[in-house]
């Protein structure tokens, strides 16, 4: 049975007292309610509270992530954070091609897959991110558009490696704006990220591989998209920074 994932992404939010707050939150929850042993649940906070993060994460049970890694691998980078550099901080996950990377700091398929690439060869597992734009799925766009995407960004790895990624599904026009795809509309993209899969690398692997869901997912209607039989967890924005509301998102399935 293929993992279930539920990844916070905290995005550029909080204070240090903040984010240890949060993270406090989080543990406190876990301790009182039980998550399935299916479900893996990441924390992806700013890069300098890391730390912090693993530190409590090895008290309880949960897995750290980072938002971005430096697509070049060690050197006079001003400003980078490389896969080296989380692989020695333990880290596990690292979310790469969000469309925010994408839109605001011109990361192109290209640059996802050799982050990619570097993230797999210092042992982290990419959570690499694909989705339509709002004029893309009114023009009826969004297969092609996210095949693309897939094709682009993953198609270059072995099957083992592939095996490592997680893919997360995030319509830009439901991230942040509290307009959600529906469970269908959704379910649509999942099975067809799926069968890309099954296309390039067989039936069997692209049945392990988790497909996460993402864009204004909460509590309210997290139990209906994870119901879909192609979704396998969310990759959550704005609900992640409310412990509670988090970790009632990974108590949907
Ligand atoms: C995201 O940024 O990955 C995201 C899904 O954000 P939100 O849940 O706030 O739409």
């Amino acid at each position: 049975m293929r993992k279930h994932i539920v990844a916070g992404n905290w995005k550029m939010n909080c204070t240090f007292t903040e984010a240890d707050e949060l993270v406090e939150g989080i543990m406190e929850q876990l301790e009182q309610k039980d998550l399935d042993s299916n479900t893996i649940l990441v924390v992806c906070p700013p890069y300098p509270y890391l730390e912090m993060t693993t530190d409590y994460a090895n008290d309880s049970y949960f897995a750290v992530g980072a938002q971005n890694v430096a697509a070049e691998e060690r050197g006079a980078f001003t400003g980078e954070v490389s896969a080296e550099m989380l692989e020695s901080m333990e880290i596990d996950y690292c979310i790469v091609g969000h469309s925010e990377r994408r839109a605001y700091y011109g990361e192109t398929d290209r640059v996802v897959a050799t982050k990619v690439d570097r993230l797999l060869a210092h042992g982290l597992k990419p959570i690499v991110c694909v989705g339509e734009v709002l004029e893309e799925r009114e023009a009826g766009r969004q297969l092609e558009v996210v095949k693309t995407q897939v094709e682009q960004s993953l198609f270059h790895l072995s099957a083992e490696q592939m095996q490592e990624v997680v893919i997360a599904y995030e319509p830009v026009w439901a991230i942040g704006t509290g307009k959600t795809a529906t469970p269908e509309q959704a379910q649509e993209i999942h099975a067809h990220i799926r069968s890309l899969l099954a296309g390039k690398y067989g039936q069997a692997v692209a049945d392990e591989i988790s497909i996460l869901y993402g864009g204004s997912c909460k509590p309210s209607n997290a139990k209906e998209l994870f119901a879909c039989p192609d979704i396998d967890g969310g990759l959550i924005g704005g609900a992640s920074l409310k412990a509670d509301d988090f970790i009632a998102i990974a108590l949907s399935f």
